[in-house]
């Protein structure tokens, strides 16, 4: 998607350290923290929100991986304490159209 912002970070228009990766996703620190740790998980697929999930395999197998990816890096991280949060359309506070997970931590 042209102006995808995370669209331009996964196609390295924007250089971005990814803390993670993997065939499906990425996760990279948030720009602006809002915890001590603060990262997006990203998968490389453009869904605009999570309203805009398909019924399909293919969409349930991405979030739980995405899920999945967050768990992995708060243990490799030594998080106790961790919030995962989608924030989903703009009047829930959703800026950036492109789905992602906030792993959030101060532990
Ligand atoms: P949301 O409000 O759920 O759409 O969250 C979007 C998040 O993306 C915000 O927390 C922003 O700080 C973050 N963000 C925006 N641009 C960038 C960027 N270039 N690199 C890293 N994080 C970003
Ligand atoms: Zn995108």
């Amino acid at each position: 998607m042209e102006d995808c912002i995370f669209c331009k970070i996964l196609n390295k228009e924007i250089p971005t350290e990814f803390v993670y990766e993997n065939e499906d996703l990425v996760a990279f620190n948030d720009i602006h923290p809002r915890a001590n740790t603060h990262i997006l998980i990203v998968p490389r697929k453009h869904i605009e929100t999570i309203k805009d999930l398909k019924e399909d395999e293919r969409d349930e197998l991405l979030v739980g991986k995405m899920v999945l990816a967050a768990r992995d890096i708060a243990k490799k991280k030594n998080l106790d304490g961790y919030n995962l949060v989608f924030n989903v359309g703009r009047s829930a506070g959703q800026i950036v159209f492109h789905i992602h997970l906030h792993l959030m931590s101060n532990g």
